[in-house]
């Protein structure tokens, strides 16, 4: 049902003109239907997306297929060229990107300003420059010397062809890029669906990407409902990778779709990330690790929305925290003194209360906030902080995504440790402590992709990033972004 790209769906965002219609084989291209895009500052309509289903999937896939080979062939200064360009791309229309994805998904203008949208640059400057560094590390390694004497090892980083990269709303542009800018960089071409609630910026993404000089077809954006479009993409055999972030329940249908082709997955998915704050640790910043896990009015995957608190300092700790959360703003999230912005959309506050009326009816007892604030159309949530709480309550074990924590003490280590672990998720876990001995026992024991001490949100992204258990299949992040999307092979050469 594609109509000729004459029907022109747009969103116009302080000035900012976004097209609002696939990117498919480096032309505008539109769909029979469309669907609307709300605003969480106040809940209005910004604009009409064009709703995509199985036959823009096809397209999409089809323009990525036709445009690898020549990608393929480009020499890896040549792709790193054009990389650096999208990034200068980004960093030049960063105040534009800025204001439309605040206005889209709700997070705060100036973390986008200042620290989300220079790292979706950075992501490209990144992997740019990690594929020369492969290119230069060719390694070559001699057979073992008693059975195949003389025979020399290359190893070589292939691109494995198109790849579908599906991405969350919560941080649309960073984690795009963060799929986008290896899968390019390793020699890919790619189709990217961005989450419906919020798509705005991968089609700014698309146009800076043709500025560039990146090749049609080498970079698709397709639109449309996770399940219209969703397993068009995800069982074409055509494509050679899907990398794809989001919750749990969808990689499970995303999975199930791959298993056709038997297509490399690799998964970035929930968690329910453990704070351990044990009565050694520096309390003032223990508690301001705590409050941080409001930020983007915790809707963020690594939050660490369990509270797990040795039980000599948990009513310091809960004084201090609460002292703090008390002082944050909740408001419009272009006004600087904001601190919350609101949730994505009406489903999820509604699902974030839900979650937290059937913990107080459970006997859960409201430290902090429990309740949305009525004005702005409602989509504010009050940071909450529940205790009282069951080991194997929903509210314990279920991500909220949402900012809503909760508290529960521990008598000991080996309480704490195992507190921490008992979660069907693993994607990371904090620990404050003051002393290095029990910091190096606790973290070994801890079942997570990434274990911070006394510090949050810290990434080098030439480090791997994932998750163990429920939390995802595989880490991305230096080489091992370009082990996924590249097929390794080894040459074996005689004399
Ligand atoms: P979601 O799973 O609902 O949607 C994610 C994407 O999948 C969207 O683009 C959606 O349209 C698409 N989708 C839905 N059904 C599909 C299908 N059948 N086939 C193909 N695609 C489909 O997730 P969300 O609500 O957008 O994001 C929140 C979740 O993402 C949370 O669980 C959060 O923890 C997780 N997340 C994880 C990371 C990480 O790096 N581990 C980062 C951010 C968010």
């Amino acid at each position: 049902p594609q109509r000729p790209d004459t029907a022109v769906s747009e969103a116009r965002i302080a000035g900012v003109t976004v097209d609002t219609r696939h990117w498919i084989g480096g032309r505008r291209v539109a769909s029979a239907d469309t669907f609307p895009d709300l605003s969480p500052i106040d809940g209005g309509t910004l604009a009409r997306i064009a709703r995509g289903g199985p036959d823009e999937a096809g397209a999409a896939v089809a323009a990525a297929k036709a445009a690898f080979p020549g990608w393929a062939a480009t020499p890896p200064a040549e792709r790193a060229r054009v990389l650096h360009a999208i990034a200068d791309g980004v960093e030049e229309r960063l105040e534009e990107l800025a204001i439309v994805e605040t206005t889209d998904n709700g997070a705060l203008l100036r973390s986008h300003r200042r620290g989300v949208i220079p790292r979706a640059a950075r992501n490209f400057r990144f992997f740019a420059d990690w594929l020369l560094s492969l290119g230069h590390e060719d390694f070559t390694t001699h057979t073992d010397g008693h059975t195949n004497p003389g025979h020399t090892n290359h190893i070589s980083w292939d691109p494995a062809g198109p790849c579908v990269l599906i991405t969350p709303w919560n941080a649309p542009l960073m984690l795009a890029t963060w799929k986008v800018a290896p899968a390019l960089a390793a020699g890919n071409s790619v189709v990217l669906k961005p989450a419906e609630w919020s798509p705005l910026t991968a089609s700014l993404l698309a146009d800076i990407a043709a500025g560039a000089g990146l090749p049609p077809g080498v970079l698709n954006v397709v639109q449309g409902h996770g399940s219209e479009i969703g397993d068009g993409l995800t069982s074409h055999p055509d494509v050679r990778r899907i990398s794809f972030t989001g919750s749990v329940p969808t990689a499970r249908r995303i999975a199930a779709s791959a298993a056709r082709n038997l297509t490399p997955l690799s998964l970035e998915l929930g968690g329910k990330s453990p704070l351990l704050v044990f009565a050694d640790a520096d309390l003032e910043l223990a508690a301001e690790l705590a409050v941080e896990q409001f930020d983007n009015a915790g809707q963020v995957c690594l939050a660490a929305t369990r509270l797990l608190v040795e039980e000599s300092v948990a009513e310091e700790f809960t004084d201090r925290f609460v002292g703090k959360a008390a002082r944050l703003t909740q408001g419009d999230p272009r006004e600087e003194a904001t601190d919350i912005g609101p949730t994505i959309h009406p489903r999820q506050i509604e699902r974030v209360d839900g979650f937290v009326r059937r913990a107080i009816a459970a006997g859960a007892r409201v430290v902090l906030g429990g309740g949305s604030h009525t004005r702005r159309g409602g989509l504010y949530y009050r940071p909450t902080l529940l205790t009282d709480v069951a080991r194997d309550s929903e509210i314990v074990q279920e991500e909220v995504f949402g900012p809503v924590l909760t508290l529960q003490t521990f008598a000991d280590e080996a309480e704490a440790v195992h507190l921490a672990n008992d979660t069907r998720y693993g994607l990371a876990a904090t620990v404050a402590t003051g002393d290095h001995r029990r910091a190096e026992r606790v973290t070994a024991r801890l079942v997570a992709g990434t274990v911070w001490v006394n510090c949050f949100f810290v990434r080098d992204l030439r480090a791997p990033f994932g998750g163990s258990r429920l939390s995802g299949v595989g880490r991305e992040g230096g080489t091992w972004s370009f082990d996924f999307y590249c097929d390794l092979k080894n040459r074996v050469t005689a004399g």
